[in-house]
C-alpha cells in the first residue's frame, strides 16, 4: 500500500497531471466527494485528503508515505524526519513582507501579524531586528488595517489580495515557495522501490513540464 498525502485546492488541482503522468489517477475528485481516502485506479495506491499544514505531520508520523507540501509549510513546521527529494515546481508563490506603503517608524517595536510566525522570528532575527510576532490564522490583510500590527509576513502570489487591502510587498521576497514532494524516512527504506519509481515518474513529469 502506498498512502500519499495531499491537500485540497491548488496543490491538489496541479498534482494530478503530474500523478497522472506516474499512472496514478483517483476514481473520485475531493471537491466533489467528502471522502477523504480516496481510490485510484492503482488498487495499492490511496490519496489522503488532509489540510495542508498537517500534510508534513502525517508524512513524518508514517501515517502516508509521502505527501505534497508547500515549502512554507516545511520552513514553518521544520523538516525534520523526513526527506524532501522533488521540488514539483507547482503552486509558486513568494513568502513577503507586506504593509501599508510609506508607514513611518512606529516609536517601539515593530508588530508583525502572520501565520508563519517561526520564519518570521528567524528571518528578523538574522537582521539583527528586534521586533513582536503576532500569531494570526487566517485574513493576515486585515491586521494593518485594524491597527492590530504594523506589518504582516504571508504567502504572495498576483499581489491582487494586498492591493485590495491597501498593502504592497516591501523588500525582497523572505522565499521563494513552490510544492515539494516529501516522504516518510522509515518508508523510504520499507518502500524503497516503490516510492523511488515514484519519484522518478514525478521527476520525469516536472521536467516534461517546463519543457511544453
Ligand atoms: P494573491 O494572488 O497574491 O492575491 O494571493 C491570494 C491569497 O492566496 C494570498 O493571500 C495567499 O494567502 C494565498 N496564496 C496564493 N498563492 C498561494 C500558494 N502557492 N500557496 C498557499 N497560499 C497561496
Amino acid at each position: 500500500m502506498l498512502k500519499i498525502a495531499l491537500s485540497k485546492g491548488r496543490i491538489f488541482k496541479e498534482t494530478l497531471p503530474l500523478l497522472a503522468y506516474a499512472g496514478i489517477v483517483p476514481t473520485e475528485d475531493p471537491e466533489t466527494s467528502r471522502k477523504l481516502v480516496l481510490d485510484t485506479n492503482q488498487e495499492e495506491v490511496k490519496l489522503v485528503i488532509i489540510r495542508a499544514t498537517d500534510v508534513p505531520t502525517y508524512v513524518k508520523y508514517g501515517a502516508a508515505d509521502v505527501g505534497v507540501a508547500g515549502k512554507d509549510v516545511l520552513l514553518e513546521q521544520g523538516e525534520d524526519g523526513l526527506y524532501e527529494p522533488l521540488d514539483l515546481k507547482i503552486a509558486h508563490c513568494r513568502l513577503m513582507v507586506a504593509g501599508p506603503p510609506n508607514l513611518p517608524p512606529p516609536p517601539r517595536r515593530l508588530r508583525i501579524a502572520t501565520k508563519y510566525v517561526n520564519v518570521t522570528q528567524r528571518y528578523y532575527a538574522q537582521r539583527g531586528e528586534q521586533v513582536e510576532v503576532i500569531k494570526l490564522y487566517g485574513s493576515m490583510e486585515l491586521a494593518p488595517l485594524l491597527g492590530l500590527a504594523d506589518y504582516i509576513v504571508d504567502v504572495v502570489d498576483t499581489g491582487n489580495t494586498l492591493r485590495a487591502n491597501g498593502l504592497a510587498p516591501l523588500g525582497d521576497p523572505i522565499a521563494e515557495i513552490s510544492s515539494r514532494l516529501i516522504v516518510n524516512k522509515a518508508a523510504m527504506k520499507t518502500k524503497s522501490q516503490r516510492i523511488k519509481e515514484l519519484i522518478g515518474q514525478l521527476q520525469q513529469a516536472v521536467a516534461d513540464k517546463a519543457t511544453l
